[in-house]
């Protein structure tokens, strides 16, 4: 038996051993790692005892809250039973038959078919594969730049840190990004929008996509991927307008049009999917995370019936991995995702708890003198720090109050992101009305000491 280790033992070992991801390791073995040991519903636990709402579902992705013991259960009796088998090679099994029928059903229409993956990461890089594949089996080979966005986030991989628009993520040596890959500014109306209304930059942000179009050729333009939320980049909420423009853009140039759902997707805005809440249909979109609640690793590719077809039309499509449709991970996610629809938990989100969350996020960080553009959906939410609110006016050296002000809320044993200066808030799709009030008087408390000590 391992024997248990005290807070500051397991802290010397991360530091000697582990690189975390993401992450400043002088920094942080300076600090030393804050040890989670437990989670139950929106809460974690950490080896002293501390009790700590987790505003942010782990990274986004925790959307049925932790601690289902039918989850481990689904987990074991899978394992007892087939471990592992892959699905290259014309095989399959029940686990993955099933999860596939179920995702067929809870998609849109037009959606009957997913390719497995890992991660979201894996998700990016096999859709690129895809589109790129498409457009060869169409006689089109040429076809084959993507179009990201500025502050897009879609991975770590060579392909999904290329197509995101993080640029410190390109700037970090791995010459970043690769050939086949462009990018547009994002539709961040508070930041960007100048005197334009929301509706008006929404079509203008649209058109910075057809204007990089046309800049390439609409002939070697594969497609365009966008998040329906930008979840990493803080939360941006495009105007009502964008999305339907862009659909009409790519429509136009004969471009097909991806959603990177590895965020919005299995419930964060309220519907299944985030491109359904805002009114357009991609040929493709990606997930994870909340497939499977990230209670094991798991991604699936959704493949529109168009792309689906011209992917059978060309034979072999030479991509998978040993841990596609893994059996443990498709049983574990098709108990979550059942667990979603006959549980009423999206439902609730989107009548009972987002819209709950949503005004009451509204009333509690509305009036403190930093805080600009309140904004959420579903149980999707964030607020800007800022240095003036009537001008609009950002902090120089974006991130750094940022860091600050979530540090204050993590001391307080709540955990929220800053994402440069946007705190960002993503919890268990399953928190009550109670645990919001709950959340949001611990953040209100939080804010005011993050004030007192900007002065
Ligand atoms: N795409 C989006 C929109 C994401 O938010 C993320 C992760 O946060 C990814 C892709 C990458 O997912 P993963 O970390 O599982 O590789």
């Amino acid at each position: 038996m391992q024997k248990q280790r005290s807070t500051r033992e397991l802290r010397e070992l991360d530091a000697a051993h582990h690189l975390h991801p993401f992450t400043d390791t002088t920094s942080l073995n300076q600090q030393g790692a804050r040890v989670i040991t437990k989670g139950e519903g929106i809460y974690l636990w950490d080896s002293e005892g501390n009790k700590i709402i987790d505003g942010m579902a782990g990274l986004w992705c925790v959307n049925i809250g932790y601690g289902r013991k039918d989850l481990s259960e689904v987990a074991k009796r899978q394992m007892d039973d087939l471990a592992y088998y892959n699905t290259f090679f014309k095989t399959t099994h029940p686990a993955v038959v099933e999860l596939s029928h179920l995702l067929a059903e809870v998609a849109p229409a037009g959606f009957s078919h997913v390719f497995y993956t890992n991660s979201g990461s894996e998700s990016v890089d096999t859709m690129i594969r895809m589109v790129r594949r498409y457009w060869e089996v169409k006689g089109q080979k040429q076809k084959k730049t993507l179009i990201g966005r500025w502050n897009g986030y879609h991975g770590s991989t060579i392909g999904g840190a290329s197509l995101g628009g993080m640029a410190y993520m390109h700037q970090d040596g791995g010459d970043l990004p690769i050939p086949g890959i462009e990018h547009v500014q994002q539709p961040w109306w508070y930041g960007l929008g100048g005197d334009m209304t929301p509706e008006e930059f929404g079509l203008a942000a649209a058109k910075w996509l057809e204007d990089k179009i046309l800049e390439i050729g609409p002939d070697k333009v594969a497609a365009f991927v966008g998040e329906p939320i930008q979840g990493a980049g803080g939360v941006i909420i495009p105007p009502s307008t964008y999305w339907p423009e862009v659909e009409r853009i790519c429509h136009k140039y004969d471009v097909l049009l991806v959603a990177d759902e590895v965020i919005c997707g299995f419930g964060r805005t309220g519907e299944w999917f985030g491109h359904q809440c805002f009114g357009f249909h991609p040929d493709i979109f990606t997930t994870a995370k909340g497939l499977s609640s990230g209670y094991l690793p798991i991604g699936a590719v959704f493949v529109g019936d168009k792309v689906a077809a011209m992917l059978a039309e060309g034979g072999d499509f030479n991509h998978g991995f040993t841990y596609s449709g893994h059996p443990v991970a498709a049983a574990v996610a098709c108990a979550n995702v059942r667990a979603l629809r006959d549980e009423g938990i999206i439902e609730r989100v989107k009548h009972e708890t987002g819209p709950y969350m949503q005004q009451r996020w509204r009333e509690v960080f509305s009036r403190f003198e930093h805080v600009g553009d309140v904004r959420g959906v579903g149980l999707i939410q964030a607020f800007t720090l800022v240095k003036n609110k009537a001008t609009r006016e950002l902090f120089p050296n974006t991130g750094e109050i940022g860091l600050i002000c979530r540090d204050i809320f993590f001391r307080h044993d709540l955990i929220m992101r800053a994402c440069g200066d946007h705190m960002v808030s993503a919890p268990p799709l399953v928190i009550s009305k109670q645990e919001i009030d709950d959340m949001l008087a611990l953040a209100a408390q939080c804010m005011e000491e993050f004030e007192a000590e900007l002065k």
